[in-house]
């Protein structure tokens, strides 16, 4: 399997030079040169696989560039650290199934990926002798997930930018009481948009980046979308174990990362298993707008109690749109200049092919409240905000089939929210309790682009060891 730019500018690459690249050097997302399908003897193959195996199976299917037994070894090792055996199981909550994926060490779907990313880079960096320094920006979630992904190991040093006093509490400390050595946290006095923005600075200064082997972990990696494809084929083998052929999936979307490893699951299947994708967002509703107008249009970010899902311009939509032009790779890079220009792609007249792979709604805060409320009294389940937002969505846009539900937090992680709804405290799991008599370690820094490189220079690694 080889992988390619969404623009067409640069030369086919194996799996791990994908990974290494992160965003392909002609400005587009990498993609595998064809997706892989899999017939219903294989799926009757897979029918009992645990998660581990089954995870194996998939990520075999688009790598070969490494061999059976490293691949086993990576994946034994990256969710070693999740709490639940069945590392995403599926609970049924009245008529709603509920994929839970924060059982993993910083309660967020983002684990899943980000322990398996954290593991590539450090097989590489082995094999190659070399080093890298990870620079990132975080308004809470990613920042946490990518620190526990690499925290002690070797040739790797890992740099993240938050606001400072602008996360949730908790956010911050999940951050800051990492302790390792290879661990830098900058809270920088500023907004998450000065962190973006000083760190694509430093990406943009081609002899830093090279310097220092800058590494990036946002979602436009093709690892962290590979490895999300596994829960939804694992969830969907549950269902069909309990006697359902074709299920419909919502996902609470921000960047259009998860939801595009939904996309790729629906085409590694036999054709009808995954129905519907149901695309939910929160009041940031441009995806919503795309899939129900055709228009994809910036607007102004409104702060919501989703927050990791408040983004006006999904940094994976790139992805879908080759395969909406057929991978017609000079359009694709049109659109998407024409976009960076004006801030809008008109779509309209793709209208319904988008909408046999999407079905879509925009959740308002009221509703999101009121769904956590509605569970909780209901079934006595907690959902947080951005799970309640796809749970809202679900309700709306369900037909007849079961809509399994992503819920992509713990909802003690958000229990400002989760009390505002229903007046409950949330109980703190084992990996949140205490965290505040724990030991922390931050350095404060202006949000200046020279002030933030400095820093980086003195700390970063130069050598493996
Ligand atoms: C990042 C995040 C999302 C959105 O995921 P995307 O891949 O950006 O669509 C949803 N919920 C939570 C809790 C998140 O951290």
């Amino acid at each position: 399997m080889r992988y390619i730019s969404t623009r067409g500018g640069v030369e086919p690459m194996p799996f791990m030079d994908a990974v290494m690249t992160g965003l392909a050097r002609d400005g587009g997302l990498i993609l595998p040169e064809s997706l892989p399908t899999i017939d219903t003897g294989k799926l009757e193959s897979w029918r009992n696989l645990p998660y581990l195996y089954l995870a194996m199976e998939i990520l075999g299917l688009f790598i070969d560039d490494m061999s059976k037994n490293d691949i086993e070894a990576l994946v034994e090792a990256s969710y070693a650290s999740f709490s639940h055996p069945q590392v995403t199981p599926v609970r049924k909550v009245g008529e709603l199934y509920i994929l839970e994926l924060f059982h993993g060490p910083t309660l967020a779907f983002k684990d899943v990926a980000l322990q398996l990313l954290g593991n590539l880079f450090e097989y590489r960096l082995q094999r190659t002798g070399s080093f890298m320094n990870i620079v990132g920006a975080t308004s809470g979630d990613t920042g946490s997930a990518a620190i526990h992904g690499v925290r002690g190991k070797e040739g790797i040093n890992i740099f993240i930018l938050h606001p400072h006093g602008r996360t949730s509490p908790i956010q911050a400390l999940q951050m800051t009481t990492v302790l390792d050595a290879n661990v830098f946290n900058i809270a920088i006095r500023g907004t998450f948009d000065d962190g973006q923005a000083i760190v694509k600075e430093l990406f943009n200064d081609l002899d830093f980046r090279d310097t220092y082997h800058l590494g990036a972990i946002n979602s436009i990696n093709w690892a962290r979308v590979l490895a999300q494809v596994v829960y939804y084929v694992f969830s969907f083998l549950k269902l069909r174990r309990a006697g359902f052929d074709s299920v419909d999936f919502a996902v609470p979307t921000g960047n259009f990362g998860d939801i595009f490893a939904g996309f790729v699951a629906r085409r590694l299947l036999p054709p009808g298993c995954i129905n519907r994708l149901i695309l939910a967002t929160n009041e940031n509703d441009i995806l919503t707008r795309f899939v129900n107008q055709g228009d994809y249009s910036t607007a102004a970010v409104r702060p919501t109690s989703s927050p990791s899902m408040d983004i006006q311009v999904a940094s994976n939509f790139e992805r879908y749109l080759y395969y909406l032009r057929d991978g017609d790779t000079a359009r694709v890079r049109a659109d998407m200049e024409g976009f960076a220009a004006s801030g809008r792609l008109d779509l309209s007249a793709l209208r319904e092919r988008v909408a046999r792979d999407f079905a879509s709604t925009s959740v308002s805060e009221e509703q999101t409240l009121a769904t956590i409320a509605d569970v909780y009294e209901e079934h006595g389940y907690l959902l947080d905000p951005h799970s309640a937002v796809g749970v809202c969505a679900a309700r709306e846009l369900a037909g007849e089939r079961p809509v399994i539900c992503l819920a992509t937090a713990h909802p003690a992680k958000f229990g400002d929210a989760v009390r505002k709804a229903t007046g409950r405290e949330v109980e703190l799991p084992p990996a949140l309790a205490g965290l505040e008599e724990r030991q922390s370690r931050c350095q404060i820094l202006d949000a200046d682009t020279a002030t933030v490189k400095d820093y980086v220079r003195q700390h970063a690694l130069t050598s493996r060891h």
